[in-house]
């Protein structure tokens, strides 16, 4: 029996990762819980889970929470958000919070030695050198967003050696055929609206601009280990094909299955075994084609930002990051347009004096000093 750790429970890869073990209870059980606010969903996942710890980032909900459930016992704060993540009797942790939020949770992880299931994909772009640092050879990081899922799916077996290149595929979000023109006044409903997947309002936002991609290509440097060159983003609007991975001799291999996060999260969950999963088969004949395309650096500039920021010092991936989740979190208030977004974020690093940085605690202040530098702008 594995015993699973979900930081995120409450989000869509939390309940995503929820139906994974809800349909495998013999082979999984929960063994902690933490969310950010939402208190209502986290009770009904107590009750069916019978998790051992439980945690609430904020704290009203966890006030409300108690008043409503006082029977359940519950850690609070980011206290309670560490805690979950070291508990003592987890094998394995989904890093499933969304944005630098996750950052210190998913260390408490790696310092208790567990083995991570990681979605926060954030940690890796504000932290990556730091992350290996931390974690001893004992322990494994196995991908969970599909793309990273996909390379390290093809990548088995073979020597590390051997790779050419790595290829990410991008859906190309709601606005890959927009023109430059319409994106001025694309809104917040229009840019919440994936052609593929459902995802928290965050990512879609990141997927739209193309940030996404940015933040899974400086991802996918420290998952794998490759030099920024080696890395590749086209277009592949069907989302069938989750990335590809390219070898000295020209072989490229692909993962394909239809687009749902319980398969990611379950091979990272059952690693190196799979699972029968209950979803939509690929039928290839039906779909008829699969189509590709150059991303467009123009009308999306977010990505040109993460592959500059990705070859800059370290603090240039931070201060992307928190500039963007900034931004992103502006223009779902409706504060500023779409293509401001690009366009603050580029401020706020030109505005940086780039560094090397040695612990967390640097990569925190960054952190902290791009959103108040990135908020000024707004
Ligand atoms: P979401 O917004 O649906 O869920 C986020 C979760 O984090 C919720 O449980 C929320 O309560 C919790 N949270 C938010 N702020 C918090 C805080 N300050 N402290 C503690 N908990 C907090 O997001 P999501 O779509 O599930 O994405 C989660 C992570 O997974 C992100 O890093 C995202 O990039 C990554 N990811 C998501 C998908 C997807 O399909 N949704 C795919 C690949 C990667
Ligand atoms: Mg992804």
């Amino acid at each position: 029996m594995k015993k699973v750790a979900i930081l995120g429970s409450t989000g869509s890869i939390g309940e995503s990762t929820l139906d994974v073990i809800r349909d495998n209870r013999d082979k999984f059980e929960v063994s902690a819980l933490a969310a950010g606010s939402n208190y209502r969903l986290l009770a009904k996942q107590i009750e069916e889970f019978q998790p051992k710890l439980s945690a609430l980032f904020n704290g009203d909900s966890a006030k409300n929470f108690r008043d409503e459930f006082p029977s359940f016992s519950l850690e609070e704060g980011v206290e309670g958000m560490l805690k979950a993540a070291a508990f003592a009797e987890s094998d394995v942790v989904v890093s499933a919070i969304v944005g630098a939020a996750g950052l210190m949770p998913t260390f408490a992880a790696v310092d208790a030695g567990k083995d991570i299931a990681l979605a926060n994909k954030e940690t890796l772009v504000m932290a990556g050198r730091l992350f290996w640092e931390r974690m001893s050879s004992k322990q494994r990081l196995l991908p969970v967003d599909s793309e990273h899922s996909a390379i390290f799916q093809a990548l088995r077996g073979e020597n590390p050696k051997e790779v050419k290149k790595i290829i990410l595929t991008a859906s190309g979000g709601p606005f890959r055929q927009t023109s430059a023109e319409d994106l001025k006044n694309v809104t917040k409903a229009m840019a919440l609206k994936h052609p593929s997947w459902s995802m928290g309002e965050k990512i879609s936002i990141d997927s739209a601009t193309m940030m996404n991609k940015g933040l899974e290509v400086i991802e996918a440097r420290w998952l794998f280990d490759v030099k920024p060159e080696q890395i590749e983003v086209v277009v592949h609007p069907e989302s069938i094909i989750h990335s590809m991975v390219e070898f000295v001799d020209g072989s490229v291999i692909a993962q394909l299955s239809m687009p749902d996060m319980r398969l990611p999260i379950a091979y990272a969950l059952t690693y190196p075994q799979r699972i029968p999963l209950k979803h939509k088969e690929l039928n290839l004949a039906e779909l008829g084609s699969l189509n590709f395309e150059k991303p467009d650096p123009e009308r999306f500039p977010c990505l040109r930002l993460a592959f500059e920021a990705m070859k800059g010092k370290d603090s240039c991936p931070i201060v992307l990051n928190a500039a963007n989740e900034i931004v992103v979190q502006a223009f779902l208030e409706e504060r500023i347009g779409f293509q401001d977004i690009p366009q603050l974020i580029e401020k706020v690093l030109n505005s940086h004096e780039e560094k090397n940085v040695s612990d967390i605690q640097e990569v925190v202040e960054l952190d902290s000093w791009a959103r108040n530098e990135a908020k000024k702008n707004l």
